[in-house]
């Protein structure tokens, strides 16, 4: 302390009080400024030119009895050297002098305008971000909607024959082993029933591929018409269609059977300049739980078409 005691002699105290980032005021006791650093120059053109230390505080009659405690205090609180502008955080220090008069010193917690640009720069970016955030998860969620209805189609796509509309082979497969393992578990019956198209190279070759699309597609639509719930339809091949009947045996697949064989035939099937007349075969085979596995009952269903086919086509045949 002794030693900063003569640098102040020796080199001028207003120096080195210019210097620093705190306000110092000299001020009488009834607070009429006296005296003040270069910290306060830029503020004292916007005081009160009459002004006393107890005008920058906001509760000056506080600020009166801490003067005439005639003691050393610090505080921190606002200040505020100019009306214009929001108070300063200062560090506040009284300090009572032996003439009377009273020393202020005020340092400027908040002084440092380039470090509060930072922080409100960072301020909004995070704003920034946090709304950038929830775009992006907003554009996550449509994304997610759509990945999900793309996952969809294809599913859909990768199940459904595209010429018929039906279940495709894929699809007839994927249910036949559940319901097989179905019957199997719950001992209920389950039943199948393969339907190709008779003579349809005939068609083909007589009135064009187009025309044995066009009757592809009527057999799609007169099988879905014809079967009941949970009957299930599907286009296992070429002209070759399967159906599966859960919960149902041989009788129910023959009385279904000879009601698709009469309704096929009589039916008309109107291709371009055209009407078709066909008949099918079908091939009937109920699964045995203890012995057939679902590639068992599928090929017993096609040898019973099969035996349909050599019997004369447009019928039925149940395998043994
Ligand atoms: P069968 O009475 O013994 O069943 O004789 P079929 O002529 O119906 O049987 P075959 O197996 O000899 O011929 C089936 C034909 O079906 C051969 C094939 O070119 C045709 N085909 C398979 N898929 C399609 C298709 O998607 N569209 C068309 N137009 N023809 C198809
Ligand atoms: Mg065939
Ligand atoms: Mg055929």
């Amino acid at each position: 302390m002794k030693n900063f005691e003569s640098l102040v002699t020796n080199h001028g105290l207003s120096a080195i009080l210019d210097h620093i980032h705190a306000i110092v005021i000299l001020a009488q006791k009834d607070g009429t400024l006296l005296s003040w650093n270069r910290a306060f120059d830029r503020y004292k053109a916007v005081f009160p030119s009459d002004g006393k230390l107890e005008d920058l505080f906001m509760d000056k009659g506080e600020m009166q009895s801490r003067i005439l405690l005639k003691k050393m205090e610090r505080w921190v609180t606002h200040i505020f050297p100019s009306q214009a502008q929001d108070g300063l955080l200062c560090d506040c220090m009284i300090l009572p002098l032996e003439n009377d008069q009273i020393l202020f010193v005020a340092e400027i917690i908040n002084s440092a305008p380039k470090l509060l640009d930072k922080v409100d720069s960072l301020s909004r970016q995070v704003e920034v971000f946090k709304n950038e955030s929830e775009t992006a998860k907003k554009l996550a969620k449509r994304k997610e909607v759509e990945v999900t209805g793309v996952m969809a189609q294809a599913t859909e796509i990768s199940q459904v024959d595209q010429l018929t509309l039906l279940p495709n082979r894929r699809k007839v497969l994927h249910d036949l082993q559940s319901e097989v393992l179905r019957a199997q578990r719950y001992k209920t019956p389950f039943t199948i029933s393969i339907v190709d198209v008779d003579h349809f190279k005939k068609v083909n070759d007589t009135y064009g591929h187009l025309a044995g699309d066009e009757v592809l597609k009527n057999v799609g639509e007169m099988l879905s018409e014809q079967i009941r719930h949970p009957d299930l339809a599907g286009r296992y091949g070429g002209e070759e269609f399967v159906i599966l009947l859960p919960n149902s045996n041989a009788q129910a697949a023959v009385e279904q059977a000879s009601r698709l064989c009469k309704f096929i035939r009589e039916s008309v099937i109107q291709i371009p300049k055209q009407v078709l007349q066909i008949t099918v075969s079908i091939g009937i085979a109920e699964l045995k739980p203890e012995t057939d596995t679902w590639e068992t009952l599928i090929s017993r269903a096609d040898a019973a078409m099969y035996e349909a086919k050599a019997a004369g086509r447009d019928r039925w045949i149940v395998a043994q």
